[in-house]
């Protein structure tokens, strides 16, 4: 599996220089606020809704802030989702979910496309939420959750290398 965990590597190495749809939205329904004080990381997600379908999904953060992980998943997050109806977007969160704190069985996690690049952090609690800091930001929109949230939520226990 060593091939396969470089090219997941290569996948977010790819993403951190040249992450997609890294721009403001001038017409965004929704923007949310996300941070995380563990890291440091900030993104601001942008939202455009068609009826129920997600019709632009954009991010940014300031610059030189964020390490590579919540910015690659912020990017692979955009590209996987946009164009996606709520339903599809709120399963796809809740598959990424179990990946990334390492619930979902090892057998479908080649199944989440090149969001399986992610599944590698379940081995470090700590970029847990580096990791799922754009996915809380857009629950937070399909909800109509707070406009600022903060990745804090129930994961393994800090304990790194554990
Ligand atoms: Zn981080």
């Amino acid at each position: 599996m060593a091939n396969l965990e470089a090219l997941y590597q290569e996948v977010i190495l790819d993403h951190n220089r040249k992450p997609r749809n890294f721009r403001e939205m001038e017409n965004a329904d929704r923007v949310v606020h996300g941070k995380n004080p563990l890291c440091g990381d900030e993104i601001k997600l942008f939202v455009k809704f068609d009826g129920d379908r997600i019709e632009d999904l954009s991010f940014q953060s300031p610059p030189g802030v964020g390490c590579a992980i919540s910015k690659a998943s912020a990017s692979l997050m955009t590209a996987a989702l946009k164009g996606k109806d709520r339903a599809e977007a709120q399963q796809t969160y809740d598959r990424f979910h179990d990946m990334i704190t390492g619930k979902l069985p090892d057998g479908e996690r080649a199944a989440m496309g090149s969001l399986a690049s992610l599944g590698g952090v379940s081995k470090f609690p700590v970029r847990v939420k580096c990791a799922s800091l754009a996915w809380h930001a857009l629950k937070s929109a399909l909800e109509q959750g707070p406009e600022v949230i903060t990745t804090d939520f129930e994961g393994p226990p800090q304990t790194e290398g554990a």
